[in-house]
């Protein structure tokens, strides 16, 4: 076997990576996968039973308004043209997500304009008369406390198992706030489902006879030749895996957070009516729940099947499967103590990259982005002979 370069992962970050290297340097590119599967977390395969495209890590929505990845990823795959609607379940009633000036106005009863409702929700936001310090303080000087109460306290305490007055206030600017109805969820330039699925996109990108891909390995386990004790210092490494389990944990580990998925099949043609509906409730255990037809409107489904996932959300165990950083202040400083061990590796020529080496949320595109730059960056300079 020859390996001018191992690729530890083969999500979209690590994929990335070997697919640059083989073609743009000639390189014979070993990639080793723990799972059964490429594709990483964003992975997803036709349910045996149904034929229907089910995402095995939860909903996955490409969008990104970055020209570069969009026709990088475009040379793989072509995109439907799905578009991303979210609704919310709250006390047996069905609104429109994000809060737009239609769930306002059927939380409230009401039919108001832009205006009109602007100064009501400025009205319920004025308890908050300092910076809001944490996740509660800043949804409710955005949307004022009835909605927060509604749509957000619930969810967000199933999502992070913590008080949102312990969150940071970032994360709820990730959800926009509109007065008009508009309930796009994303904003970006371009948006789609891959058309054969992500398991094909991926599938697609690794196939190049210089691409050896090894399932079903932990590059951290045993001393095989594809090991990190037989590899580092010899080969180069691009590693996508958890930043803190290569290095044993020595600084202590990073905490995430972890989902369990409940799949089944119904006897139906159409369970919600839509790919995803929020349980902002807290009485109601899951916190929403996906049903994958919804996203290749243009296949045939058929009409007396459906597959949903119900999706529940935890702190992740050593053993679990981590997809949320939290990112605590003792995660943060961890992270600097891994980022530092991290560096020291980089003369050994070890790169460490994606959502798990990163510790970082990052969404897909934004995970391509970053493997195009690490490619550029630290994989194109070991090359250079
Ligand atoms: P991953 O996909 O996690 O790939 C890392 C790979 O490395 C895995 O396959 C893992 O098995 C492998 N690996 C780890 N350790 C080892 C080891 N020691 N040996 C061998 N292999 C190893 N993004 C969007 O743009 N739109 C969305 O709608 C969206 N929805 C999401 C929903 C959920 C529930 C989650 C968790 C994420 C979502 N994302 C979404 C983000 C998306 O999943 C990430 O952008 C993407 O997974 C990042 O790719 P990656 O290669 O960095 O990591
Ligand atoms: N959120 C909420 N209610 C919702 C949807 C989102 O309270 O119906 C909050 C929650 O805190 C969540 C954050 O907004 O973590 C970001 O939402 P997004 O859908 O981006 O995140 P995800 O569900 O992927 O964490």
């Amino acid at each position: 076997m020859r390996a001018d370069l191992v690729v530890v992962g083969s999500g979209l970050f690590g994929a990335t990576v070997a697919q640059r290297a083989a073609e743009e340097l000639g390189a014979h590119v070993v990639v080793v996968e723990r799972r059964d599967h490429v594709g990483g977390n964003a992975y997803s395969s036709p349910d045996p039973d149904t034929g229907i495209e089910a995402h095995r890590y939860g909903s996955h929505i490409f969008h990104t308004s970055n020209e570069q990845v969009w026709s990088y990823a475009n040379r793989f795959t072509a995109f439907n043209d799905y578009r991303h609607h979210v609704y919310a379940c709250h006390a047996e009633e069905i609104f429109p997500l994000p809060i737009n000036l239609g769930t306002i106005n059927q939380f409230f009863r009401t039919a108001l304009g832009p205006e009109a409702a602007r100064a009501l929700i400025a009205e319920h936001a004025a308890e908050i008369t300092a910076e809001p310090a944490n996740l509660e303080e800043k949804a409710i000087s955005l949307i004022g406390r009835p909605l927060y109460e509604a749509f957000i306290r619930g969810y967000t305490a199933k999502q992070w198992q913590t008080d949102p007055t312990q969150l940071d206030a970032a994360i709820i600017t990730r959800l926009p706030v509109r007065l008009n109805y508009n309930n796009r969820y994303f904003s970006d330039r371009h948006e789609g489902i891959p058309t054969g699925g992500y398991g094909a996109w991926v599938e697609r990108m690794l196939d190049h006879p210089r691409i050896e891909l090894r399932l079903g390995e932990d590059f951290l386990a045993g001393d095989g030749p594809i090991s990190r004790d037989a590899c580092v210092g010899q080969v180069p490494v691009v590693y996508t895996g958890a930043v803190d389990r290569f290095f044993g944990h020595r600084c202590g580990a990073l905490t995430w957070r972890t989902l369990d998925f409940d799949t089944r099949i119904l006897p139906t043609g159409d369970h919600q009516g839509t790919a995803v509906i929020n349980y902002p409730d807290a009485d109601v255990p899951y916190t929403r729940i996906h049903e994958f037809r919804h996203y290749q409107p243009e296949r045939p489904h058929p009409d007396d099947a459906t597959v949903i996932m119900r999706e529940y959300s935890r702190m992740a165990g050593p053993d679990d499967d981590p997809y949320y950083p939290v990112g605590t202040p003792a995660d943060r400083a961890r992270l600097a103590r891994y980022q530092r061990l991290a560096a020291e590796l980089e003369a050994q020529q070890v790169a460490f990259g994606g959502r798990l080496g990163s510790y970082r949320y990052l969404d897909m595109d934004r995970a391509i982005a970053a493997a195009l730059d690490c490619f550029e960056k630290a994989v194109r300079p070991w090359f250079r002979h």
